[in-house]
């Protein structure tokens, strides 16, 4: 899978994708990051990529012309699909969660064009982005870090990205609940005990904790989340004694 990114800061995708399972997934050509600076499509002596709004107001606007032929160039240069999606990175945007990250991870190519200032001109999103992604009703400074949540997200889902040792079956959201809590060695730590069930080598009875436990942290966290998750009759009568006072 292949993103590209189209910004005026490229050095700070650098450090976030060189460790860990990203770099290694690059490493295998699993997935491909390619950061193209939006200020190298700008015209003019200051190439200026913005510009007072009009209608008055602070702050300055992203101008669209920088942006589209950044984007015209990653189509022709890139051989970016006509049909691949073009994805705003906004506050405005539909709410990233693992069902969008789980739905753009269908896609073999993505853009992800990243916003600063009061944001960019009606314009992109208008006629060039086909997609509009928030991370979450809270307004970051730029697009760009908010993309790497995207790029993260997705890539996890790409295929071989996360090794079994990492598996992400078990992943909060995945099962439609919260993970069951995780333990390693040491068994007692500052005299707090692992729970017995964990050590007992009963995979039956670990596998019944760890849903019923999945269960207890999605009901006193998330609990709207138990309204749309596959639930069975046993996981129902766990949760009815859950809720008797
Ligand atoms: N004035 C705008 C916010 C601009 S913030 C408004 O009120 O809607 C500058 C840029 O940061 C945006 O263009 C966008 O690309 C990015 N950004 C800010 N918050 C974001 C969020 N929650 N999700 C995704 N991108 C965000």
């Amino acid at each position: 899978m292949r993103f590209h990114v189209l910004t005026l800061f490229p050095s700070m995708f650098d450090s976030p994708f060189a460790e860990s399972i990203i770099a290694r997934a690059r490493k295998e050509g699993l997935i491909d990051i390619e950061v193209h600076d939006i200020r190298e499509h700008a015209d003019g002596p200051h190439r200026s990529v913005d510009d007072y709004a009009f209608g008055g107001g602070p702050g300055m606007v992203m101008k669209p012309e920088p942006i589209f032929k950044a984007a015209e160039a990653v189509r022709s240069l890139s051989n970016f699909a006509e049909d691949s999606p073009v994805v705003l990175l906004s506050p405005k945007g539909r709410r990233l969660t693992q069902r969008v990250a789980e739905e753009l991870s269908e896609h073999e190519e993505l853009m992800l064009i990243c916003g600063r200032y009061e944001g960019v001109d009606e314009r992109v999103r208008q006629h060039l982005a086909t997609d509009e992604i928030s991370i979450g009703d809270f307004v970051l400074s730029g697009g760009e870090l908010a993309a790497m949540v995207v790029i993260d997200s997705v890539s996890r889902l790409v295929p071989g990205v996360v090794g079994s040792m990492e598996s992400t079956q078990d992943d909060s959201f995945t099962t439609g609940l919260l993970q069951f809590p995780q333990y390693t060695r040491p068994a007692e730590f500052r005299g707090w005990r692992v729970p017995d069930i964990l050590l007992s080598g009963n995979h039956a009875e670990i596998a019944r904790w760890r849903r019923e436990e999945s269960l207890r942290t999605t009901f006193l966290g998330r609990p709207e989340l138990l309204e749309s998750a596959d639930l069975s009759a046993a996981d129902r009568a766990f949760l009815e004694e859950l809720r008797r006072p």
